[in-house]
């Protein structure tokens, strides 16, 4: 059987059936599953973990996702919009600690003035720092926007599709246009075609999940070709409709770093995201994320003051990142033994190196 395993875990193209196998192995197998995904990992984007200080730059949202803690129905939340000081202190942070690299998340805001209050970011960030890589994660926008953020310095967009079956994707979000997984895809070419190196990932442990839906995800993911996975548990936020719902999977935290290791062994040379909702389930859980196949960590460098309101799911973790010292620490803080902090790099995956020089 293990030596089934083995052989299995070698091959080059894997099938639903395949990475069905993979994700539902047992305990022994699961060893061999996190020694290949380390292996590949080594061989292919090396030991080095990229950083990325995040800033969320607002909680406003127009949409109502189902799971999320800041959706527009949430009368709880108080909302905020960083001011520009606010963000061109986090700039100057991520540049003068050598980190290489930043990212920019917020809800959903489709406005001139956001589009533009964007730019003048990308602006600012690329005068002090033109090697400064930055990540968007601003949800979905139109081609021009996207590319007017291409244009002004951005160089990668994480867009989630979170789930990636149609027909499920309407139990987590409002069957409307305004949560139209069409439109999902589509913004996701969009992105691809403004010349973003593109990210996607999905929730493991909705309801209703099973080990042959996130296969398909990993297919779903491989087909598209994206350069980035972001990806992380499903934990429920208090205030939510989805608040009271229960993972199917006994062992979530298996089941996540399984997903990881799957994604690196299917997509060898991608970036992995080590998220904090790993964290959140486990306690060395961006530890393990990386042992498993991860390569970025992304530390909060929000003001204090707003880091509780952008809660997207329950007990986030919060510190205080408000030095350069402190920012490499927490940068540091969750690489283990045998992997280091690349510094003064932008992280670009070699995925999208490969397919941009040929
Ligand atoms: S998941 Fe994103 S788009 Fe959906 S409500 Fe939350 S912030 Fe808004």
């Amino acid at each position: 059987m293990i030596m089934d395993f083995k052989t299995l875990l070698d091959k080059q193209d894997f099938d639903i059936e395949d990475i069905v196998r993979l994700l539902d192995c047992n305990p022994a197998e699961e060893a061999l599953l996190f020694a290949k995904a380390d292996e590949v990992r080594l061989a292919n984007v090396g030991n080095g973990v990229y950083g990325r200080a995040l800033i969320e730059l607002t909680n406003y949202c127009k949409k109502d996702c189902y799971y999320c803690g800041i959706r527009k129905s949430n009368k709880s939340v108080e909302r905020y919009m960083l001011d520009f000081e606010q963000v061109k202190y986090a700039i100057h942070l991520a540049s003068d600690s050598g980190i290489g690299s930043m990212a920019i998340q917020s809800g959903e805001l489709s406005s001139p003035e956001f589009t533009d209050f964007v730019i003048r970011i990308l602006n600012y960030a690329k005068s002090i720092d033109p090697n400064l890589g930055i990540t968007l994660s601003c949800g979905e926008q139109s081609p021009e926007t996207y590319k007017k953020w291409f244009d002004a310095g951005a160089e990668r967009y994480l867009l989630r599709i979170e789930v990636s079956d149609e027909e499920t994707y309407y139990n987590f979000h409002p069957n409307n246009e305004l949560h139209s997984f069409q439109n999902r895809l589509s913004c996701l070419q969009s992105i691809r075609d403004a010349g973003f190196q593109t990210g996607t990932g999905v929730m493991i442990g909705l309801p209703g999940q099973t080990v042959e839906s996130l296969a398909k995800d990993v297919v779903f993911m491989r087909d598209f070709n994206i350069h980035m996975c972001g990806m992380g548990p499903f934990i429920p936020c208090n205030g939510t409709p989805m608040e009271n719902a229960k993972s199917p999977f006994e062992d979530l935290v298996g089941m996540s770093l399984r997903m990881i290791a799957v994604m690196r062994i299917v997509m060898k040379d991608i970036n992995i995201v080590a998220s904090t909702a790993m964290e959140t389930i486990h306690p060395q859980g961006r530890s393990r994320a990386i042992q498993a196949g991860a390569n970025v960590v992304m530390p909060n460098v929000n003001p204090l003051e707003h880091r509780k309101k952008y809660k997207l799911y329950e007990k986030i973790p919060t510190g205080i990142i408000d030095s350069v010292d402190s920012l490499i620490n927490a940068a540091y803080a969750p690489i283990p033994e045998g992997y280091h902090l690349i510094l003064n790099q932008k992280g670009t995956a070699p995925h999208y190196l490969k397919e941009h020089l040929i």
